[in-house]
């Protein structure tokens, strides 16, 4: 291949390839255990793997309609009803869309303009901040603070400006567990109220939430909804990450468009896949059991690293455990990820990774979506680290 003659000029300087293809890379050269990219490392449900190849031998091979089928966009708007309690038309509400991270680029590709203002919190996942610089805004990063990562609402009260455009929001929150709680969304409710701002709603981990809480869907609160674009994975609530599929609602004002994006950046998404989960969908007990799955594994693996030097809280939500290693180490948390991986065969996410400025706290991500086997040979290897 002769070499591109110019350079071109990047629309991401600075931008590196993200530490979840990273760290999953250098996990399988190294041989280690994976337990950094958020991914289950056992099946999806035979069920639903049978639905989708029935669905293709039924002839489903060709383009979805654009906003998703209609069934899928019913049972999703049944589905947030129920639990929820807010009513999206599936004709002018529901999107389905190839994962959470095309939702995200779609609503604000869809709705930022040139010096918007996005606020975001930090750590954050990685996705956030490169959206909105591709789109002409600009991030305002609030820093959530250590150990408890909750949100001050009054330093967010004085990060709004005229040029606010949207406020990101993340519960249960990659990559601290955090939950935000019913006070937390009153006083969101109370900040946007009387403004244009946008919520989006990252609710990928709705399904990941332990210790008997409640996940606070912005579909709880009439008054947010209505401001608030609502995204959700399948991948995380049905562990398969690699099928890309998830959803966005909204109001239909916003849901338009959102649609005008949607249909120039991917039209329509996997026709034999919505078949199969707009079947799936429809039974609850494929998702109410997985709070109770996935906190057993939590704790079987913080009971398995409860004599390391580890310090921890029990992550609140999600399928990630951050693990403070400032009495093992100090050096930086991308070097001592990375050598762990090599030397120890284990590896982690670096939490700095969730910065802009890539703040060190000592900090390391495990994810706990693994078989209990590969759980415990992870703890064995932390244990005598
Ligand atoms: N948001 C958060 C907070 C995530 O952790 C992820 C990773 N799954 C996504 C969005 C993207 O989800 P998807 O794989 O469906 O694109
Ligand atoms: N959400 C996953 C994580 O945080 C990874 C998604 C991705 O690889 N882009 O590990």
């Amino acid at each position: 291949m002769p070499t591109y003659p110019f350079r071109p000029s990047s629309k991401l300087v600075n931008a590196e390839t993200s530490i979840f293809a990273v760290m999953s890379k250098l996990a399988t050269e190294e041989n280690a255990i994976n337990l950094s990219q958020g991914y289950p490392d056992f099946p999806s449900s035979p069920e639903l793997i049978d639905l989708v190849y029935k669905a293709m031998r039924e002839g489903y091979n060709q383009y979805a309609p654009m906003p998703g089928i209609f069934s899928l966009r019913q049972a999703i708007a049944d589905k947030i009803k129920t639990l929820y309690g807010t009513s999206y038309d599936p004709d002018t509400e529901i999107t389905v869309t190839a994962g959470a991270t095309q939702a995200i680029y779609t609503i604000v590709s869809a709705l930022v303009e040139k010096d918007d203002e996005v606020i975001i919190f930090a750590p954050a996942y990685d996705s956030y901040e490169p959206t909105v610089r591709l789109n002409g805004g600009k991030t305002v990063e609030i820093k959530l603070k250590a150990p408890d990562f909750g949100v001050d609402w009054n330093e967010v009260e004085s990060c709004i400006s005229p040029r606010t455009k949207m406020i990101i929001i993340n519960t249960p929150h990659n990559p601290t567990g955090t939950v935000l709680s019913r006070k937390d969304m009153i006083k969101l409710e109370a900040l946007v109220k009387d403004t244009e701002i946008i919520i989006l709603s990252d609710e990928v981990y709705e399904h990941l939430i332990y210790d008997n809480q409640e996940h606070q869907s912005i579909a709880r609160f009439p008054v947010l909804a209505q401001r608030s674009f609502l995204v959700a994975s399948f991948g995380k609530t049905f562990h398969n990450t690699g099928w890309k599929m998830g959803y966005c609602a909204g109001p239909a004002v916003l849901m338009a468009e959102f649609r005008k994006v949607h249909q120039f950046n991917v039209f329509s998404v996997n026709h034999p896949v919505q078949k199969a989960l707009a079947q799936y969908l429809r039974n609850e007990n494929n998702y109410l059991g997985l709070p109770g799955f996935f906190q057993a594994k939590r704790d079987l693996f913080l009971n398995a690293i409860k004599d390391s030097k580890f310090k921890f809280k029990p992550s609140r939500g999600t399928y990630f455990q951050l693990l403070d290693y400032s009495s093992i180490s100090a050096e930086n948390d991308f070097v001592l990820a990375q050598k762990w991986t090599s030397k120890n065969k284990v590896a982690s996410i670096p939490v700095s990774s969730f910065y802009l400025d890539k703040t060190d706290n000592k900090v390391l991500r495990f994810c706990f979506a693994k078989s209990d086997e590969t759980l415990l040979k992870g703890a064995e290897i932390l244990n005598r680290l």
